[in-house]
């Protein structure tokens, strides 16, 4: 008992550490997604700046354009996509602005400042060169500035743009890629868990915990002694049958038994060998009846028996050839004995099996009378 005990708190263990495990890796599966959610989240911005200054470019040149062919009204619209321009390099490169919280990966920071034409300074020059043009300072080369800003818009800095965006979204596709796998890796763990829990741990426990409850039952309803139902679990039954038998009209007939002279076998030869003669009876009762008919020890030496769809005459036939078997039994070590019997139907007045079964015992009672070891019948009550 103690090592059941033992493997069923083991059990109960690695239920809950198993419990615990999936708890875990729910919450992590919580935080991963939040967290490439909101990574996700940056990217998109990320890309979206990166796609302005695309934009941009080509914007500042033509009104580059306009502004040197004479239109002044180009001007200002000019100097505000330069600011803005100027604000989303500086955001992208270092953080902090326009909804951009981290700085560049390794590789876009390799692209933005590193190698021979490194994008953050032609963005800067061509930021440089637009505001020169548009908002000339003293000494400075208007016209210089105007071409190498067409030049640029042109053909250097839209490719470098292009390839920008372009990273960011591999940047992002890789981090969505990993979360696939992390997801698969996560959600496999979760499923083994499941299962392994299941197999090792759960059934188990369940096939225990049944195991258990059936020990429970069988201690509630069967004597120890006999191995016969013990008189609590007789009544339960045999009131059921009462029920069923009225509502069917199908006769039930109940038995009481007592062994004869029990007191004296106790006396004679010992309580021991007493209880040995109580399981040999109940031995000889389940080798003679049907398995259908129930018989329960309802107190020390006394049975009772019920005989589904019989009429008491019917059940006397049974009764007799119990009584018989048990007078003609001779067990090695066993004195002789034998059993009173007395037999009632159920009929329709009977409220309870209690009914019954005080019409049976009245009957025994005149079976004791009469000399014991013999049958008594109440015909009609
Ligand atoms: P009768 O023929 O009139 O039934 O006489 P009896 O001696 O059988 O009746 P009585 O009721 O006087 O005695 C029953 C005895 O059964 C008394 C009790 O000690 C014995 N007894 C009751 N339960 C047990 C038991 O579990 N084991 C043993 N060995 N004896 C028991
Ligand atoms: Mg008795
Ligand atoms: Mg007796």
């Amino acid at each position: 008992m103690d090592v059941e005990r033992a493997i069923a708190r083991r059990l109960t263990y690695a239920y809950i550490a198993g419990l615990a495990l999936i708890a875990m890796l729910s919450g992590a599966v919580h935080v991963l997604l939040n967290n490439v959610i909101v990574a996700q989240g940056d990217s998109a911005t990320v890309i979206n700046v990166a796609g302005r200054q695309r934009m941009l470019s080509q914007r500042i040149g033509l009104l580059a354009t306009y502004l040197h062919g004479g239109d002044a009204s180009a001007r200002q619209p000019l100097l505000d996509a330069v600011t803005l321009m100027e604000r989303s390099e500086k955001a992208l490169t270092q953080g902090g602005d326009l909804g951009i919280r981290q700085t560049l990966s390794p590789s876009a920071h390799r692209f933005y400042q590193e190698g021979a034409a490194p994008l953050d300074s032609a963005v800067r020059q061509f930021v440089l060169d637009a505001r020169q043009f548009a908002d000339p300072s003293p000494g400075g080369n208007v016209e210089a500035a105007y071409k190498r800003l067409q030049a640029a818009a042109r053909t250097t800095l839209l490719p470098n743009l292009n390839q920008a965006v372009s990273i960011f979204e591999s940047e992002s596709n890789r981090r969505i890629e990993w979360l696939r796998s992390a997801q698969k890796v996560v959600l496999i763990t979760l499923l083994i868990t499941l299962s392994l829990e299941a197999l090792f741990i759960f059934r188990p426990l369940v096939g225990r915990v049944r195991r258990y409850a059936s020990s429970l039952y069988e201690l509630a309803t069967r004597d120890s002694l006999t191995g016969l139902v013990n008189r609590r679990h007789f009544m339960d039954v045999g009131n059921r049958e009462l029920q069923l038998a009225r509502r069917s009209g199908r006769p039930l007939s109940v038995v009481m038994l007592d062994l004869d002279h029990f007191k004296s076998v106790n006396d004679t030869y010992g309580h021991a060998v007493g209880d040995l003669v109580l399981r040999r009876f109940a031995s000889i009762a389940m080798a003679t009846l049907r398995t259908s008919d129930v018989i329960g020890r309802i107190g020390g030496e006394e049975f009772a028996l019920m005989l589904r769809e019989m009429s008491p005459s019917e059940g006397t036939l049974v009764a007799e050839k119990l009584r018989a078997a048990v007078a003609a039994d001779r067990s090695e070590g066993l004195p002789a004995f034998t059993v009173s019997i007395g037999i009632s139907a159920v009929d329709a007045a009977d409220k309870s099996l209690d009914d019954a079964l005080r019409r049976a015992d009245k009957a025994l009672y005149a079976a004791k009378g009469g000399g014991r070891n013999r049958i008594v019948v109440v015909m009609d009550d």
